[in-house]
């Protein structure tokens, strides 16, 4: 029926941005996703450069029956930003931003990537909470949720979302914030994807940097169980502006790495600190020096530019399996479980990474957002990259081992932003069963016809 040029006139005829079928010049690059893994070609790419863009979009896939993907940043591993025959909107024209450096508050439309957000942000030496490599979507990111460096001293990124236009399943744009649409606005903040299109976000933000303290500190694999132990006894004496995550993988043959390391099996203790440069070395020295490092970076560092430095090893063109959980403690039995699966990694662009989380997350009540798993203390997420299709296989089946095998030793609960695609079942967990209960019945007064499925998906109540 799409394919009809008299209905797709029509549509072109009330878009501002440009409507791309398949042999146009830049149908790939719209429907191009980060994971290889879900490569999807839609019938019809609306990339929209005004809300009226989403609005005529929606009508006209819904009059069509035209299953809806919406692209941001197209950082989700699961590849929901991808349909097979369906409307694929491409928010990328959507890439305004507005700061009141008095009112410390940013306004930006829904496709920029944190790259250009921190970069007009950091002009004004304010920021948000964004993730740690630079190209995911503001969009997907803060209705995920949102930790990376500096979730502890400021919140979630959906923490500090404070106003929303969204386009919602019947056609029309709406406002949320907590005294306009608050139900709406509750579960944006967590699940934000399944109840319309969020076409601009309303930010609250906080002084930081210029310069943070901040790199990576590699240690050989024998020396984890020593990291964690340190980490265990002195996570309550941290202060927020301290955020630490593990990373375990093979050493990468960056030019900073000796030779002899090189693909061997390695823990990272990824450091920023975002307060006193001389207090962060202080925490530096405290949590590695009893071990000898392999290489240091930790290094005060423009924060627009430490958003950026793990760019380089997370770009587009690659295939990736993504599992995930939330710990409340890294026994001794966890850590042995990590360090036998890294001892048998057999690639050497996989990474597990496992993040701190409380402070400031742990301040908002579980009840408040749609997040839940507020007093999670890691966030462990099983990062199974490859470059050849035909490896997948082995690679998955590897990453699921390990989700296995730690399942006993975690909370049970999952983030949404890591949930893959064959684990809907595990949605529920990523919120808790109230928040659970209220997303469903939000779920049936804003999308009864779950129009917006393609995301970690809340069914409506039949
Ligand atoms: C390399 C890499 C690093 C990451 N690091 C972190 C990290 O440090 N911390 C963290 O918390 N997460 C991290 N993530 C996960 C990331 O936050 C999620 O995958 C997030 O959903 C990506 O958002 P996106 O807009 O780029 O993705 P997309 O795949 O485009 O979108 C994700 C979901 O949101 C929906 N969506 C996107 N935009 C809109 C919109 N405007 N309105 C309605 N729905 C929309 C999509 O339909 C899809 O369901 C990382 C992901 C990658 C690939």
């Amino acid at each position: 029926m799409t394919s009809d040029p008299h209905k797709l006139e029509a549509l072109s005829t009330q878009l501002s941005g440009a409507l791309i079928l398949p042999g146009h010049a830049q149908f790939d690059a719209s429907r191009e996703i980060w994971n290889l893994c879900f490569d999807r070609h839609p019938s019809v790419v609306v990339r929209c450069t005004t809300a009226g863009d989403v609005i005529a979009s929606i009508r006209f896939a819904r009059e069509h029956n035209l299953e809806i993907a919406v692209k941001g940043g197209g950082h989700h591993a699961a590849g929901h930003a991808s349909t097979d025959g369906g409307l694929l909107l491409d928010l990328s024209g959507l890439r305004a931003i507005e700061v009141n450096p008095e009112q410390r508050y940013a306004v930006a439309q829904a496709g920029l990537t944190w790259a250009h957000f921190d970069q007009v942000t950091q002009t004004f030496g304010l920021a948000c909470t964004g993730p740690i490599v630079s190209m995911t979507g503001i969009a997907g990111f803060t209705l995920g949720g949102g930790f990376g460096w500096l979730h502890r001293k400021i919140g979630l990124g959906c923490d500090n979302l404070k106003s929303a236009t969204v386009v919602t399943a019947d056609g029309h744009l709406v406002t949320a914030t907590e005294a306009e649409n608050g139900d709406l606005f509750w579960g944006l903040r967590g699940s934000g994807w399944n109840f319309g299109v969020i076409t601009s976000m309303g930010f609250q933000l906080h002084p930081i940097g210029p310069s943070v303290a901040a790199g990576l500190i590699y240690f050989p694999l024998a020396s984890f169980p020593e990291l964690v132990d340190h980490h265990r006894k002195r996570i309550p004496q941290f202060p927020d502006e301290l955020t630490t995550w593990f990373f375990l993988r093979l050493a990468p043959p960056v030019p900073i790495m000796p030779k002899e390391w090189v693909g061997r099996p390695v823990a990272a203790l990824a450091f920023c600190y975002c307060g006193d440069l001389e207090e962060a070395m202080n925490w530096k020295l405290e949590l590695t020096s009893f071990a000898k490092p392999i290489v240091d970076t930790i290094t005060p560092i423009e924060y627009r530019l430490w958003q950026r430095s793990l760019d380089d090893r997370w770009g587009n063109g690659f295939f990736n399996d993504w599992r995930s959980h939330y710990l409340d403690d890294l026994s001794a039995e966890a850590t042995r479980i990590l360090m036998d699966h890294v001892e048998r990694l057999n690639s050497p662009l996989t990474d597990i990474k496992i993040a701190h989380l409380e402070g400031a997350v742990s301040r908002v009540a579980e009840s408040a957002t749609a997040y839940g798993n507020r007093n999670a203390r890691f966030g462990l997420v099983i990062q199974t990259r490859w470059e050849h299709g035909l490896e997948s296989a082995a690679h998955i089946a590897w990453g699921k081992e390990l989700r296995d095998a730690l399942a006993p030793y975690s909370t049970g609960r999952v983030y949404a932003n890591f949930i893959a695609a064959d684990e809907a079942d595990r949605v529920p967990s990523a919120h808790g069963p109230e928040n659970y209960r209220r997303l469903r019945e939000l779920k049936s007064k804003y999308d009864p016809a779950n129009v917006f499925h393609n995301n970690p998906n809340i069914p409506p109540i039949l």
